[in-house]
């Protein structure tokens, strides 16, 4: 039979559901029949066992039968105490009541009641329970209602019955392949439970979620493995020649041990043919470019393309310029392409891209575009790779891949190994450890919005000094729905405070060459203050810049707060950072910023990133697609991995096309 999962909810026809609903429902990305089986519910109403006073937790919800004993009607409010059949009493209170309420509760009636309990001077009490009188001699009907994340107008009690109409007509008959992943779903959507299920209800569900985990990482492994198999293939010899010679002589520097140890491995995979992909990961600042350089050179001297691949065009740029100048003999072979490329100009790239043998080829992910044909492209290298979406990295690996390329990928987001197979398959991960010496460190403070006196002043003294300063906000504009500072305000504000310094602007929506023209006189040292969004999170680089002040810190993620940092203590000054938070900060946000202040290792502020915001968040994965479990939680699981795959490497293919049949049609991002 074809795919249940798959069928489009139009196609469907729930009973209940009109275009509106419908039309909500797609706006959260809920098209498919599966997509809707998996938005479960957030929790659940637990009607279904009887509880006496005795049983009673502070803020949780029972369900009590009891018997109205005494009511207190006031002006504001009216206070009921009932008593459980053990005779151990607890009081309701209703704010909003009628004369029907009083009659409902007269005393001696007997009560079903549902409500969360709290504590109050000594006493227990519910606030606005669910009452209904109870029905001497009538059985006690356990049950359990699905409270489902809000979508639109579609109210839980619609998806409710979506639910069991989906059962009814589409997957009754689908129970025979994929009763292992409709099962624990039924469960979780309390579709036709058995009244023992209702008993057990949560020591089920956990059961169920666990089920489904574990599926969803066989699925996700399984795929990961499929990924190895391609990997066997054995890449072009590649060995360093003159143009790597020159490179390493033009240097203004020696290599760090660390730089060394790096090339070697990278060096010694290119000459075995070892296409496996390599992520290297080096703190801010620990000079990876460099690495990437050389390695490009190797597929250069063998007559070779290299391509470079970074996420920002201003980044790109640099990294053009950094090229050009420090192999000025070779500029007709270094070609950078990107979106803003004028159109002529473009067609003239693309078809050298597509003839020419050795080429250094350097942009942005405008590289990896459909209609860019490369004629041998040999090693490629991707700046920052948890900055590209989804399918700017597929596209990339489509490419690579046809043309066995060597991957290396330079992050400065270190994550745990486990994390790191899980995101990007079978990969290399190589650790560049030091930085350059002479590095300076970056002194790190907080203050507050209104203590920005005392941040002008600081500003005034770094550029007294003829330093410059970086003055970051998360956002260009005020927004109604973002609580961050904006840097179109922030620039009005600086101009107004310190009329006499230079003090310019930029964001993602000026253009490029502005944007550059801009940059470069930041560097050449006239321009005071540079007022920007994220714009310069990763690589911009100008060693006399020795002050960086962060708007709204809290709205960011340490990884992304320590790579803006970066930006200074570059050269041989030291650099200091101030961090400008608003209003309450959550305990959360005090945790990040203490930890920024404390300490300047990239590697140990990710993990407190990871523990403190989930991986999810911490690195970026809803923007990117990158591992992204609705189930499987990797983090705490790392030691269940290689059994796992273990069992993917023996799992039967037709198993696993049903798990792609679900997780693929179910799971609203796919795998890259
Ligand atoms: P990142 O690892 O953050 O990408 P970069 O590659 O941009 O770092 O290097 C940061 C700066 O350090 C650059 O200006 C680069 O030229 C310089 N650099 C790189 N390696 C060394 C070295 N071994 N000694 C001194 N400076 C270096
Ligand atoms: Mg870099």
């Amino acid at each position: 039979m074809d795919n249940p999962f798959a069928l489009p909810l139009v196609i469907a026809k729930i009973a209940g559901f009109g275009p509106k609903s419908l039309m909500a429902l797609e706006s959260v990305g809920i098209d498919t029949v599966g997509r809707l089986l998996f938005h479960l519910p957030l929790r659940y109403r637990l009607k279904n066992q009887l509880s006496f006073v005795s049983d009673f937790e502070p803020d949780k919800s029972f369900y009590v039968e009891a018997l109205v004993v005494r009511l207190q009607p006031r002006n504001s409010s009216m206070r009921i105490t009932v008593q459980d059949s053990n005779g151990d009493s607890f009081s309701l209170v209703f704010f909003h009541f009628s004369p029907w309420h009083k009659q409902k509760f007269s005393i001696g009636t007997r009560l079903l009641i549902w409500g969360q309990v709290r504590e109050f001077n000594g006493r227990w009490e519910m606030s606005h329970p669910e009452a209904e009188i109870s029905r001497q001699g009538s059985a006690f009907e356990p049950s359990i209602e699905c409270i489902y994340p809000k979508v639109g107008k579609v109210t839980p009690k619609l998806l409710s019955k979506a639910f069991h109409f989906i059962w009814d007509k589409f997957l009754n008959e689908a129970v025979d392949d994929y009763g292992e992943f409709l099962e624990p779903l039924r469960l979780l959507h309390t579709v036709r439970l058995s009244s023992q299920e209702c008993l057990d209800f949560e020591k089920l569900e956990k059961a169920a979620k666990d089920k489904l985990a574990h599926l969803e990482a066989l699925h996700y492994f399984s795929y990961l493995h499929d990924k190895e198999e391609l990997i066997r293939e054995k890449g072009l010899i590649l060995k360093p020649g003159q143009t790597y010679v020159q490179l390493m002589k033009a240097l203004p520097f020696e290599l760090t041990q660390g730089q060394k140890d790096v090339l070697n491995i990278i060096k010694k995979s290119f000459s075995q043919g070892d296409l496996k992909p390599r992520l290297i990961q080096g703190d801010v600042g620990s000079g990876k470019t460099i690495i990437g350089f050389l390695a490009m050179c190797c597929a250069f001297d063998r007559n070779r393309q290299a391509a470079l691949m970074a996420p920002t065009e201003l980044l790109a740029r640099q990294h053009y310029d950094k090229l050009t100048q420090l192999l000025p003999t070779l500029s007709e072979s270094i070609i950078y392409l990107s979106g803003t490329v004028s159109q002529k100009q473009r067609k003239v790239l693309l078809e050298k891209i597509k003839s020419s043998d050795r080429l250094l080829i350097i942009g942005t992910h405008a590289l990896f575009q459909q209609k860019v044909d490369f004629k041998n492209l040999s090693v490629v290298i991707i700046d920052e790779q948890q900055r590209f979406g989804v399918n700017q990295r597929a596209e990339l690996l489509k490419k690579s891949k046809s043309s066995k390329a060597y991957q290396i990928t330079l992050t400065a987001t270190p994550i745990p190994r486990t994390l790191a197979m899980a995101t990007y398959g079978p990969i290399e991960l190589n650790v560049l450890k030091e930085k350059p010496a002479g590095r300076q460190d970056i002194k790190t403070y907080t203050l507050r919005s209104d203590q920005l006196d005392i941040v002008y002043k600081s500003v005034l003294n770094c550029v007294s000094k003829k330093q410059q300063c970086y003055w970051v906000c998360p956002l260009i504009q005020e927004s109604e729905q973002v609580q961050a500072s904006d840097v179109e305000h922030a620039y009005e504000k600086l101009k107004h405070h310190l009329p006499l310094l230079r003090i310019e602007l930029i964001h993602g929506q000026i253009p490029i060459d502005t944007r550059e023209a801009v940059l470069k006189e930041f560097k050449a040292g006239k321009v005071d203050i540079l007022v920007s969004t994220l714009v310069i999170e990763v690589g911009v680089d100008s060693p006399t810049a020795s002050l960086i002040v962060i708007e709204s810190p809290d709205r960011l993620g340490l990884s992304q707060l320590h790579q803006l940092r970066g930006r200074v203590g570059r050269g041989s000054l030291p650099g200091h950072c101030i961090l400008v938070y608003d209003s309450a900060l959550s305990q959360n946000a005090v945790e990040r910023l203490t930890a920024l202040c404390h300490s300047q290792d990239g590697f140990y502020l990710s993990e407190v990133d990871l523990k403190l915001r989930g991986p999810g968040e911490a690195l970026g994965q809803k923007q990117t697609g990158q591992a992204q479990f609705k189930f499987f939680d990797i983090i705490h699981n790392e030691e269940n991995i290689p059994l796992i795959l273990e069992q993917c490497r023996s799992i039967p293919k037709d198993q696993l096309m049903l798990l792609e049949d679900f997780f693929g049609a179910c799971d609203t991002t796919p795998y890259v």
